[in-house]
C-alpha cells in the first residue's frame, strides 16, 4: 500500500518550498491513531490542524462520502444540490444566521465575509463605508485580502500592495478599538479565540464591547470560527459561549472532518446584498463536500458530544499540569475545550518547534501556534486512554528536549 520511492526528499525535489514537512510521512489513520511508512504509530494530538474533529477516517463519514459518490459529484452553481440545502438548513437551524454561502476553505469563506461586510455597507450607506478593523496577531487565511485583514506583518512582506482601508488594533484593547471605530467602518473582525495567534480568548468585556461598538457604528461584527467552529471549545460556535451574537460568522477546517469546505453564516437582512453575480465559486456547495459536512454536523451538534469535549479538556489540562510540575516549562495553559495551548515559560521562548519535533520523535503529533505555544487540537472524540498514552510519550518529548537544553 505505501510507495517507498517517494520518500521527504522528493518532496524538496517536486514541492514550491513554501512548507517544512516533518521528516516521516504518513500513509494511514484511524481514530485518534496515525501510521507512517515504516509503520510507526503516532497518537494524534494535531486533529490535521483543528480539521480531523471526528478523527482518521470515521466510519460515518466514510460512508457518507461513498454513497454521495455514488450519486453525484459535481453540478456548479447553475444547479443547486440537495447535500448543499441540507448542510445549509442544518447550519441555519443550529445558529443565528438565516443564510449560508459555501466556499472551499476557511480563507474563501473569509474572503466572501469581508467582500459582503464591504458589499452591505456600500449598498445601504454608500460607498464611503468601507473600513475594517481587525486585530493584531489574527489569522483570517493567506489569500491577499485575508492576509491583509490578518494582523501579521509578516505574512504580508513581499506581498504589497495589499488591500487599504484596513487597521489593526492590539486584541482584547477595547479603548483602542473605541479609538479606532468611525461610521466610516464597516466590520470588525475577530476570532473569539485567536487561534495561531497562540490562544488567545477575548475577554467577555471587550466581546460585549465590540458588540456595542458595531452597532454603535452601523459596523458589522464578523467572527472568524475556522478554528473555534463545529465543536471545538465544547459549544457548537465559540459564540454560543459569548453574551454576543455576530452578524457574519465562517467556518471551515472542522466542519468537513478533512473534506475541504468553508462556509459564511449571515443574516437574510444582510445577505440580501449578495444579490445574483456579486459573489461566487465553482467547487463552493460542491455535493462530496456538503454530503460529508452534513454528517460532521449530525455527529458533533449533539450535547452529550459538546460536553464531553469539555470533560476531555480536563484531562488534558491536568496532564499538563503534571507534566509541568515534573519539568517547569510552561507558564500558563490556555484556550476553551480542545483548542489547547500550552505557553511555554521564559527559559523555554522560541523553542515551541524542538517540542513538536521531539513529540513526533516519541510517537505524538502536536502543533505549535507561533515560536512560544504548544497547541493540541484533537478529534473531538479522542478516546481517554490515546489521551493518557499521548500524554506519557509528550512527557517522554519534554524530557527529551530537557535533556538537550534550552539552547541545543
Ligand atoms: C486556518 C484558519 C483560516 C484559514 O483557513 P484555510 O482553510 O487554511 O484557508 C482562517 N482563519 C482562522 C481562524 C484559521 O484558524
Amino acid at each position: 500500500m505505501t510507495n517507498n520511492t517517494l520518500t521527504r526528499a522528493t518532496f524538496d525535489e517536486v514541492m514550491v518550498p513554501n512548507y517544512a514537512p516533518q521528516a516521516v510521512i504518513p500513509v494511514k489513520g484511524a481514530g485518534s491513531r496515525v501510521w507512517d511508512q515504516q509503520g510507526n504509530e503516532y497518537i494524534d494530538f494535531a486533529g490535521g490542524i483543528a480539521v480531523n474533529a471526528l478523527g482518521h477516517c470515521h466510519p460515518e463519514l466514510v460512508a457518507a462520502l461513498k454513497e454521495q459518490a455514488d450519486n453525484l459529484w459535481h453540478l456548479s452553481n447553475v444547479y443547486t444540490n440537495e447535500p448543499a440545502l441540507r448542510l445549509a438548513s442544518q447550519l441555519t437551524a443550529a445558529t443565528f444566521a438565516d443564510r449560508v454561502f459555501f466556499a472551499n476553505s476557511g480563507a474563501e469563506a473569509n474572503e466572501a465575509a469581508f467582500k459582503l461586510a464591504r458589499r452591505h455597507a456600500f449598498t445601504k450607506y454608500g460607498a464611503e463605508k468601507n473600513e475594517i478593523i481587525a486585530f493584531h496577531q489574527a489569522f483570517h487565511g493567506r489569500t491577499l485580502f485575508t492576509v491583509s485583514v490578518g494582523g501579521q506583518q509578516k505574512y504580508r512582506e513581499g506581498f504589497e500592495p495589499t488591500p487599504g482601508g484596513i487597521t489593526h488594533v492590539p486584541f482584547n484593547d477595547l479603548a483602542a478599538l473605541e479609538a479606532a471605530i468611525s461610521d466610516k467602518t464597516c466590520a470588525v473582525v475577530m476570532e473569539p479565540i485567536q487561534a495561531e495567534g497562540g490562544i488567545i480568548t477575548g475577554d467577555p468585556a471587550f466581546i460585549n464591547g465590540a458588540r456595542a461598538l458595531c452597532d454603535k457604528h452601523n459596523a458589522l461584527l464578523v467572527f472568524d470560527e475556522v478554528q473555534t467552529g463545529v465543536g471545538r471549545i465544547g459549544e457548537l460556535y465559540a459564540y454560543m459561549d459569548t453574551e454576543v451574537t455576530p452578524d457574519i460568522l465562517t467556518t471551515a477546517k472542522a466542519l468537513g472532518g478533512g473534506f475541504p469546505i468553508g462556509a459564511m453564516l449571515t443574516t437574510a437582512e444582510i445577505a440580501a446584498s449578495l444579490v445574483v453575480g456579486t459573489h461566487g465559486s465553482t467547487y463552493g456547495g460542491n455535493p462530496l463536500a456538503c454530503a460529508v459536512a452534513s454528517k460532521v454536523l449530525d455527529v458533533i451538534n449533539d450535547r452529550k458530544v459538546l460536553d464531553d469535549v469539555k470533560r476531555k479538556r480536563e484531562l488534558f489540562v491536568n496532564g499538563l499540569q503534571k507534566i509541568n510540575a515534573e519539568h517547569n516549562i510552561f507558564s500558563e495553559i490556555r484556550g476553551k475545550g480542545l483548542l489547547i495551548g500550552a505557553a511555554l515559560n521564559e527559559t523555554w521562548q522560541g523553542k515551541a518547534a524542538r517540542f513538536l519535533a521531539a513529540a513526533r520523535e516519541q510517537g505524538t503529533m502536536i502543533l505549535v501556534a507561533g515560536p512560544n505555544v504548544l497547541r493540541m487540537t484533537p478529534s473531538l472524540i479522542i478516546p481517554d486512554t490515546d489521551i493518557e498514552q499521548g500524554l506519557e510519550k509528550l512527557s517522554r518529548a519534554v524530557a527529551q528536549v530537557i535533556a538537550a537544553g534550552p539552547d541545543a
